[in-house]
């Protein structure tokens, strides 16, 4: 048997992107349902950092202060990459914000499900966990493809088909969503991935900036400071991972204890490359981030690179960008797909030049430490060398670094929702 239902707008992923979307819309009254397919909001090794700007958004809307009292986390005011004989600090974030002038390591794991409580206060919100998207409905009648009307998802081996006047697929770098609609992606070649491992934190470990990078010639280790733990990645040139398994974990644990010789016996496990978590790096772009019915966002829309860490964060400023362009139309006594249709491509308009330019660094700084692990130059490039030396440059830097994740204002209805029971979902029901 198939279930029916409606509603105003139906998330595809509940990773950062998904949930603040969801969270946004439905503090502003529209009917939303948030479908995840995974049965909880348990992961590891994920973008954690928030940038000052996403802390101050999540301030404005009474959020940050119990985020940051309630989770665990870590914070780094400083990205600092060090070479066998010197720091280089290169971005010093702590003139960034008047409030929060750091970036806030908060687990997604920890993140994601406080979002998903907050949301559910609203009373238009709706989340089905364990909720695969499997397919888009389309109206047969409109032009093209057909204008997408809803989502059929699985859900403890039911199906189940829900009409919405938008689908947004936030369902990150693989996304159902996207291949399943018109839109097309390509893959911008990306030169490293990243072996994740994780140790816990004890007292007595050195207070690093909690963003850094530790080069030596021909390795590079990037180092997340967590509250409870530090994530270790051990970068490589893309694709040659089965070249580090078929050599062992030996230069992988040589390099952590030459360079981070006070983790002790926390490597004593480390015994084996299958421990490592493999992030094969992605950069991706598509042709559109929209068609009639359908938008995507956040890694759906565009897979960002970690080198830089934002992919959290841009998930998270498309989510805004997407609700306040979106709450007006979606919450009209009589949602227009046209209005709609307006709405998601000028969130492409807003968005895309920021992205777009983002993943343009990304490559030329992916290619640059590629080139780097091969000759063996554990150094940042000369001109960030020669800046680094400059009084103030780091905080010039990091400040550039920030303006560049403003975020917009929020629309008056979703700084200040209006009290009582959401409206009905007013289009026309279904046909
Ligand atoms: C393994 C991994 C490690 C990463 N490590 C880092 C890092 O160290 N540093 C960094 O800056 N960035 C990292 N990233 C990138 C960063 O986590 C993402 O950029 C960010 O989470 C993007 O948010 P999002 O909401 O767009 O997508 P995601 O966070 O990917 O969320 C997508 C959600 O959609 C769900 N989903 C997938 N398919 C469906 C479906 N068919 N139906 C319903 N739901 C579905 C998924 O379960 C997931 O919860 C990593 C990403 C991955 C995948």
């Amino acid at each position: 048997m198939t279930t029916e239902a409606t509603t105003g707008c139906a998330v595809a992923g509940g990773g950062p992107g998904g949930v603040v979307l969801a969270y946004l819309l439905a503090r502003a009254g529209v009917a939303v349902t948030l479908l995840e397919s995974r049965p909880d909001f348990d992961r590891r090794f994920r973008g954690d950092a928030l940038a000052p700007p996403v802390l101050e958004l999540l301030d404005a809307l009474g959020l940050a202060q119990p985020l940051l009292a309630e989770i665990p986390h870590g914070t780094a005011d400083a990205f600092v990459w060090r070479t066998p004989t010197r720091a280089y600090r290169l971005a010093d974030y702590r003139r960034t914000s008047a409030t929060y002038p750091y970036y806030a390591l908060v687990p997604q794991g920890r993140f994601l499900p406080f979002m998903v409580e907050r949301a559910a206060q609203f009373p238009g919100f709706r989340v089905e966990m364990g909720a695969r998207v499997s397919a888009l409905l389309r109206d047969p009648d409109s032009d093209g493809a057909g204008r997408v009307t809803g989502v059929e998802y699985t859900r403890g081996g039911e199906r189940h088909r829900l009409r919405a006047d938008l689908v947004v697929g936030a369902d990150g770098r693989n996304s159902k969503v996207r291949t399943l609609s018109t839109i097309t992606a390509t893959e911008l070649g990306a030169h490293l991935d990243i072996c994740w491992y994780e140790v816990p934190r004890r007292d007595g470990d050195p207070p690093l900036s909690g963003l850094g990078l530790i080069a030596e010639p021909g390795a590079t280790l990037a180092v997340l400071g967590q509250a409870a733990s530090w994530q270790l990645g051990y970068t490589i040139p893309a694709g040659t991972f089965p070249e580090l398994r078929a050599g062992g974990i030996g230069p992988v644990v040589g390099a952590l204890r030459r360079r981070l010789p006070w983790l002790g016996d926390r490597l004593d496990g480390l015994t084996e490359v299958n421990q490592l978590s493999l992030l094969p790096v992605r950069i991706t772009r598509t042709d559109r981030w929209s068609e009639p019915g359908l938008l995507l966002i956040g890694d759906a829309a565009h897979v960002i690179s970690p080198v830089g860490g934002n992919g959290v964060n841009f998930a998270v400023l498309d989510a805004v960008e997407a609700a306040n362009r979106l709450a007006g139309p979606l919450l009209a006594d009589r949602v227009e797909p046209a209005t709609v249709d307006a709405a998601t491509a000028a969130v492409e308009a807003a968005r895309r030049p920021q992205v777009d330019r983002d993943q343009e660094r990304q490559k030329r700084t992916e290619r640059d430490a590629a080139r780097r692990l091969r000759t063996r130059d554990p150094r940042p490039p000369l001109v960030l060398r020669l800046l680094a030396s400059v009084p103030g440059v780091a905080q010039w830097v990091a400040r550039r670094g920030v303006r560049a994740l403003t975020v917009p204002p929020l629309d008056a209805r979703i700084l200040h929702p209006a009290v009582g029971p959401v409206s009905p979902r007013r289009s026309a029901p279904p046909g």
